[in-house]
């Protein structure tokens, strides 16, 4: 099973649980739960990290998401980044229907990481209508980042 979902800049791929077709959920549609376009079943809720490999991708999902959005800036040579990503997708299943979780991989895109002004990394965003609420940076077990993205 795959560890992250991905995106284009219509909506979020997410793999239907009964057939394996990969139906799209608009990123306006994220706080609701979806039926399979394929076998007709029931979607779950997004509940794995998604994968940004595009600037418009982001753009879209962080204007359009009726849900908060927590970023997670990591790169691949990042020893503590990549010792936490269980912990980070653990979160993101605890916290499904609750906020999306996304992956931004710096080293692919420092310019999405540069207009956060990532210093060091793993960092951290949390957004609520594509505003910044709040920025952190070190690695985390699930439980501290989701007292940290439930806070007020
Ligand atoms: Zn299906």
């Amino acid at each position: 099973m795959s560890q992250t979902l991905s995106c284009d800049p219509k909506g979020i791929i997410l793999p239907c649980p009964s057939c394996d077709t990969g139906n799209r959920i608009p990123y306006a549609r994220l706080d609701q739960q979806g039926r399979c376009g394929s076998c007709h079943q029931n979607l779950p809720l997004p509940s794995l990290p998604v994968e940004i490999d595009d600037a418009s991708a982001f753009a879209a999902l962080l204007s359009q998401s009726p849900l908060p959005v927590v970023i997670d800036f990591w790169a691949p040579w990042c020893g503590p980044c990549r010792m936490m990503a269980p912990e980070y997708a653990k979160a993101a299943h605890q916290a499904a229907g609750e906020a999306i979780f996304v992956k931004v991989n710096t080293e692919d895109h420092p310019d999405l990481a540069g207009r956060f002004h990532v210093q060091g990394i793993p960092a951290f965003a949390l957004l609520r209508g594509g505003q910044i609420i709040r920025q952190t940076s070190g690695a985390q077990m699930a439980p501290q980042l989701l007292e940290w993205m439930r806070r007020g």
